[in-house]
């Protein structure tokens, strides 16, 4: 918990409160259902909170901001975003049933009315949103012809709407065809840890302010 005091010193009480709770919820889901890999579980935070929540360093989602998480798993990068931004609307979606019984669950226990999650696949959605988000589900390519029509025409806040995703690695080949468009964040720029030595957040604008 200390390395979320250390980069977002700005988070409320009730906030800090309620990442509190994730990783005994995390722990006790993850012995039924492998949603984080096991060795990772003890870096929870760092991981997968902090991993997640590194988005919020690129953009101050504004209320009412529509999000879809697409390949959301165990709840990442939705569920700490959703504790992040209350007032913005999260709906995180998987192909995998039970990994979505698990987000249901943890959204259930934090209370969190700001997430609706899904057992659907992203190319099956039927509706329109402000902002995708996505860790670790497939190339820019796939996930761009999943969800480019889903995304709202007009932006309401400060960044065009589009598709921001985490990544790793060297990702020169599978961005060939954004060379023009896409804008790439070094996480290494914001944090500290070897971790984030090679992650990267790729937004690729798609809405025109
Ligand atoms: N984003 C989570 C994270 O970073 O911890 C989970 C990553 S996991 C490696 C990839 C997830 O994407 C799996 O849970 C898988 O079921 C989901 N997935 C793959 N293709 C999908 C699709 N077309 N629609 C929705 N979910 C998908």
């Amino acid at each position: 918990m200390e390395i979320l005091y250390r980069y977002f010193p700005q988070l409320s009480v009730k906030q800090v409160e309620l990442f509190a709770q994730l990783l005994p919820l995390y722990t006790e889901w993850n012995e039924k259902i492998n949603v984080i890999s096991r060795k990772d579980i003890d870096s929870l935070y760092e991981k997968h909170v902090v991993h997640s929540l590194s988005i919020s360093k690129i953009i101050d989602f504004v209320p009412q901001t529509a999000v879809l998480d697409v390949g959301t798993g165990g709840g990442f990068p939705g569920i700490p975003l959703a504790i992040m931004f209350p007032e913005v609307e999260f709906h995180l979606v998987d192909s995998i049933g039970k990994k979505i019984n698990v987000v249901n669950e943890v959204a259930h226990e934090l209370k969190l009315n700001n997430v609706k999650a899904e057992h659907v696949r992203a190319e099956q959605i039927d509706r329109k949103y402000d902002f995708v988000v996505s860790r670790a589900v497939t190339k820019m390519d796939e996930l761009y012809g999943w969800v480019h029509k889903k995304i709202k025409k007009d932006p309401i806040n400060r960044l065009p709407n589009g598709i921001i995703t985490l990544k790793g690695g060297d990702l020169d080949e599978e961005l060939i065809k954004f060379k023009n468009t896409v804008i790439i964040y070094d996480l290494k720029d914001y944090f500290t840890e070897e971790f984030f030595e090679t992650k990267k957040i790729v937004y690729l604008p798609m809405s025109v302010k």
